[in-house]
């Protein structure tokens, strides 16, 4: 049997197989293969891990991205600021995710929608 050259790789943030924000999530989806923490991945496949921890934070419900566009232009500009700032761990692709300005408006919306309706409640 051949060994699998894992050609195709997921980044699965949220799995019951992990027990830590270890920064071991890389998989390999053809061969299963958990490939642990891999610095040379997370550098030439950023985009794959952001894209990976932005679909994750969605179907957690705890953002929302509008449509596959959108994704993929918030999963590319968190890979870049990962680049300039040379930082690629999880916690820090979050934090990107939240302060992307396609997403960073959620704030002010729901700070003028409670204003417009406190006041009715007096
Ligand atoms: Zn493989």
């Amino acid at each position: 049997m051949a060994e699998c050259n894992h050609p195709d790789l997921t980044w699965r943030s949220v799995s019951d197989q992990r027990e830590a924000l270890d920064e071991a999530a890389w998989v390999c989806l053809n061969c299963d293969a958990v490939l642990g923490f891999c610095p040379d991945l997370d550098r030439s496949h950023t985009e794959i891990k952001t894209h990976c921890i932005l679909l994750d934070f969605h179907e957690s419900k705890l953002i929302y991205v509008s449509n596959g566009i959108t994704g993929l232009v918030i999963a590319e500009n968190v890979a870049a600021r990962c680049h300039e700032q040379n930082r690629y761990d999880q916690w820090s692709i979050l934090a990107f995710i939240l302060d992307d300005p396609n997403l960073n408006t959620h704030g002010k919306f729901w700070q003028d929608k409670a204003r417009e309706q406190l006041p009715r409640r007096d």
